[in-house]
């Protein structure tokens, strides 16, 4: 039984009828109390718990509202000295300040500096200078504290040591009820001289608590002691013996030392097992969809607008994005549109979005989501000139945007860590507008957003486990306590003096300002007084090994003091300690005998008593059919004949849809084909699954265009100045080339920026040496072209390519350039602006991995008679060119007189497809680049076994087939 609760008790059975107020440090603290006394002791009447603050207020209320007096609370003055300081620094008025950052750990010291001042009655006329160790010092702080008076009293403000100081004056009726005060509650003579004057001097304060460490009656005997690999782990030690003892949730209290890791470890168990808890000090704002949300669009702002946080929320679907009717758009496609868009990285380049939204032939589902990512970051942008990061104020409204606009809040607590940031904003009110330097406005809107907590619930509740912190912690009088987290880190106490208002300084300016040592030590007393009023079965536990940072911890001093009571061993050090906890918990790892989830029960029922691991295969297989599966995948893929698992698709089950099956709309293309040639399996997994590499636009401090932006590039400069000077004109004219080409840079500049000026110089350079290179090559050439960019196919519909016999294949596709070499015989060309290496050789077909010339050169023939343009046009010739720096100029040449093998070898191919045939490459080197390596492994490598095998040949007929044409 409390001592403490004890007193209470008789105190309210002396005057059980008349009316009486608990004062204590919160409402909770108070209500936890009067509950417990009526547990523990009998019935409680007429008995109402408040705050010191609440109750002065309630009966100053009047008062203060006849002079037209408005009360301010920290939160809101805090902000008022930060405008202060800003003014004092930009005025240049104070030395002291000169040269320093006004940090929100600065403006903290500074303003707790003023209110231990105002605390204690001291106002500015009275502060004397000569009393710091630094005159400047002490002239900065009477200059502030004269300033905070002066915007007090003209903006008709109260402060806490202003309500006392004008308590005198006030016309207050004091309190007729029985007042209790709860120890720890009057610290400043402020708060001593309110009570006073309001209570007209008749209140009682309780006897506080035997601390936990002294003899009392702390259930010492019940004591147990362990230590775990992390947070994480030592919860799930606490769930264990709550399970095995079969203590329901309600007679429980947790009290987490870290307020933060500690409390989000129990609230990451809990969510896992579905089991309900209060707690006292709320969750931190980050454990919220729109606590995510807000972090990282201060993430964005901090890191100079760079995309990784803002796809980071997408990704976790903290915000989301909807379209013109209202309906949400997948976050998969705003992911991609993002990444490859080539934005983020500086705030100009998020202009590109709507130029890539405007981009003709752009697909209409890709143009809308391009569009509204363009207006969500024009209307995320265009408030944040330079000015918005000097403003609190301007950054809380901005981020107040974006969280209405664009968070998913499925939760209250969303809703509330929203109202929190609200008010947040709200405190900004009686500083009126605040300037900072730099970015501090940022840095201030971060602290202060970072530092919030929300869906607190202070009082326990039926059904659920309740857990505090060692700030609220032991009030609740439930039966079983663990006190979590003791490390040594989490409970010393270092004293720390305040820089700006030191313990000598206090003790000069006036003896009721509390030195660092006496504040510090009551700080303690109050927690461990407290934690006495701890009763029924207590566990200790402290993380001795951080797995996350690869750290070791050592316990709180208070674990070890209590292990030597509770073992009557007065000389155990801290190894003896350790030695008597035993072994370290692991995350599913306990001496106990329950386990705290599924998984741990099956690490347990499958490793031996000497951590060898047992074969469970059987029952670990029966209760995860997913993973048997698996097992069976890998089985197959590594015995020698072919299955499923080598992408090979059971046509008979899934049905196939190739292109001209699928509609007139659909088409293959040469790449498409070469694809397969190279890898089916790569073919499959992007045209039958639709799974698209990421192809994320990555920065690159040292390139402005990548290869195939400068590819594009170069090919749009070659057409353009074909179609000008070749087929208008007739002539060639290396400066109107020079001309195209300098203006078709230009038009990339806008579209791509460059990391410098300097980088788009360089590049270029480099570009128009590459024009002057295909102009020299183009004086050489003894043709001209006719036609350039052909393309194939129309609008919605593919041209049919006809193959002798009458087979037929649709296709879609351009043609870089057909150049008419004698009457009605054309050559073909495909400029390619990288390596000619790769196109060596003799070879038409390459195994089916170039196709594009033989088959554009039958379909341009086709295309050129059945349009008209040469109804006798014959393709009799067709080159790879290669006019750069790089290909040196280069032209490499294919046949156009194997029509016959080309017809057999794409009717291979397309067979092939229409078996289900989509194994791994036959040359694994098509692996080393490719976007699928992850989920593909040594595939390549196994199936190259069975591509050879005689037992396979059979099914694989076709595939083998496509790979015999050179
Ligand atoms: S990793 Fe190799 S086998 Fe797999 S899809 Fe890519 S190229 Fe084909």
């Amino acid at each position: 039984m409390s001592s403490l609760i004890k007193e209470l008790y008789a105190i309210l059975q002396e005057e059980p009828l008349s009316r009486k107020r608990l004062i204590t440090g919160s409402y909770a603290q108070g209500h936890l109390w009067l509950e417990r006394a009526s547990r523990e002791h009998g019935p409680v009447l007429h008995t109402e718990s408040v705050t010191l603050e609440a109750w002065a207020l309630g009966l100053a209320k009047l008062a203060l509202a006849k002079r037209g007096l408005r009360y301010v609370s920290p939160a809101e003055t805090k902000w008022i000295v930060c405008m202060l300081l800003e003014k004092q620094q930009t005025s240049g008025q104070s030395s002291y300040l000169r040269g320093l950052t006004l940090t929100p750990g600065l403006t903290d010291v500074i303003y707790e500096a003023l209110l231990e001042l105002r605390s204690c009655g001291i106002v500015a006329d009275s502060l004397d200078p000569e009393a710091f160790e630094s005159v400047d010092k002490g002239k900065f702080l009477r200059e502030l504290l004269r300033q905070y008076e002066s915007w007090l009293a003209t903006n008709k403000l109260a402060d806490w040591g202003g309500l006392a100081e004008a308590a005198d004056d006030l016309a207050v009726r004091p309190d007729a009820s029985m007042l209790i005060v709860a120890p720890d509650v009057l610290r400043s003579l402020a708060d001593r001289k309110l009570m006073g004057k309001l209570s007209g001097g008749r209140y009682r304060v309780l006897e506080a608590e035997p601390s936990f460490l002294e003899p009392g009656d702390f259930p010492l005997a019940g004591l147990e002691f362990f230590h775990a690999s992390g947070a994480l782990a030592e919860t799930r030690e606490v769930m264990r013996r709550l399970l095995s003892n079969e203590t329901a949730l309600d007679e429980v209290e947790v009290i987490a030392s870290d307020p933060v890791s500690g409390v989000l470890a129990v609230h990451t168990v809990m969510a896992a097992m579905e089991l309900p808890c209060t707690f006292s000090d709320g969750l931190p704002i980050r454990a919220t969809n729109a606590g995510k949300a807000a972090l990282l669009y201060l993430d964005w702002l901090e890191s100079g607008y760079q995309l990784a946080p803002m796809v980071t929320a997408f990704r976790q679907g903290v915000i989301s994005l909807r379209d013109e009717q209202g309906e949400p758009i997948s976050a998969a496609r705003i992911i991609r549109e993002l990444q490859q868009s080539g934005i983020g990285w500086g705030k100009e380049r998020y202009m590109l979005l709507g130029k890539l939204a405007a981009v003709e032939g752009l697909a209409e589902e890709r143009a809308a989501c391009l569009l509204l990512l363009h207006r969500m970051f024009d209307g995320l942008l265009s408030p944040l000139d330079e000015g918005a990061f000097t403003s609190p104020d301007t950054m809380l409204r901005e981020l107040l945007q974006f969280l209405d606009r664009h968070a998913v809040l499925p939760e209250e607590k969303d809703y509330e860590a929203v109202s929190r940031i609200r008010a947040l904003q709200q405190n900004l009110q009686p500083a009126g507008a605040i300037r900072l330097r730099g970015n501090l406005g940022l840095r201030y809107v971060r602290e202060a957003v970072e530092s919030l907590r929300v869906a607190a619930e202070p009082l326990p509740k039926p059904g659920r486990l309740h857990v505090s912190s060692l700030g609220t912690g032991g009030q609740s009088g439930r039966s079983y306590t663990f006190i979590t987290g003791m490390t040594e880190g989490c409970w010393s106490a270092a004293i720390r003096q305040n820089p700006v208002l030191l313990d000598a300084e206090k003790a000069r300016l006036h003896p009721e300002l509390p030195l660092s040592a006496a504040d510090m030590e009551r700080k303690i007393r109050s927690r461990n007084s407290r934690l006495g009023m701890i009763r029924g079965n207590c566990v200790m536990s402290y993380c001795s090994y951080d797995m996350a940072e690869q750290k070791e911890h050592m316990p709180a001093y208070e674990l070890l003091h209590l292990y030597r009571r509770r073992s009557g061993e007065r000389d155990a050090d801290y190894a003896r300690l350790h030695q008597a906890m035993g072994r370290m918990i692991a995350f599913a790892h306990s001496p106990s005998q329950t386990a705290a989830d599924a998984t741990e029960l099956w690490t347990r029922a499958l490793t031996g008593s000497h951590q060898t691991l047992r074969n469970g295969e059987r029952l670990l297989h029966y209760a995860y059919p997913s993973l048997k599966k698996g097992k069976e995948a890998v089985s197959a893929r590594t015995a020698l004949s072919v299955s499923v698992y080598d992408g090979l698709v059971e046509r008979g089950r899934h049905k196939e849809e190739l292109p001209g099956d699928a509609g007139a709309g659909h088409a293959f293309s040469a790449s498409m084909l070469e694809r397969y040639g190279r890898c089916p399996l790569q073919y499959f997994f992007l045209y039958e699954l639709g799974v698209q590499p990421n192809e994320e636009a990555l920065y690159n401090r040292s390139q402005w265009l990548d290869a195939s932006v400068r590819g594009s590039l170069l090919h749009g400069i070659f057409e353009q100045y074909l179609k000008v000077s070749i087929l208008r004109d007739g002539g060639d004219d290396l400066d109107s080339l020079i001309q195209i080409a300098k203006t078709m840079i230009r038009a990339y500049e806008e579209r791509v920026p460059a990391p410098s000026s300097a980088i788009v110089r360089k590049e270029t350079a480099s570009i128009l040496n590459d024009v002057r290179i295909f102009y020299a090559n183009e004086q050489k050439r003894g043709s001209k072209p006719v036609l350039t960019e052909l393309r194939l196919h129309g609008d919605s519909v593919p041209l049919l390519v006809t193959f002798e016999g009458g087979w037929s294949l649709p296709l879609k596709g351009y043609v870089d350039r057909i150049d008419e070499i004698a009457p009605h015989r054309y050559k073909i060309y495909d400029y390619k602006t990288g390596n000619p290496n790769k196109f060596g050789g003799n070879e038409c077909f390459a195994g089916g991995t170039q196709l594009q010339l033989p088959l554009y050169g039958l379909a341009a023939e086709q295309w050129m008679r059945q349009s008209g343009f040469d109804p006798e046009a014959e393709v009799v010739e067709s080159s790879y060119l290669f006019p750069t720096e790089k290909g040196m100029g280069e032209e490499v040449s294919r046949p156009q007189s194997r029509r016959a093998d080309l017809a057999a070898l794409l009717q291979a191919i397309t067979a092939s497809m229409r078996e289900g045939l989509f194994p791994p490459a036959s040359d694994k080197k098509q692996c080393v680049w490719c976007d699928y390596r992850l989920v593909c492994g040594n595939h390549a490598e196994l199936f190259a076994v069975k591509r050879e095998a005689e037992q396979n040949a059979e099914r694989l007929r076709f595939i083998l087939e496509v790979s015999r044409y050179d």
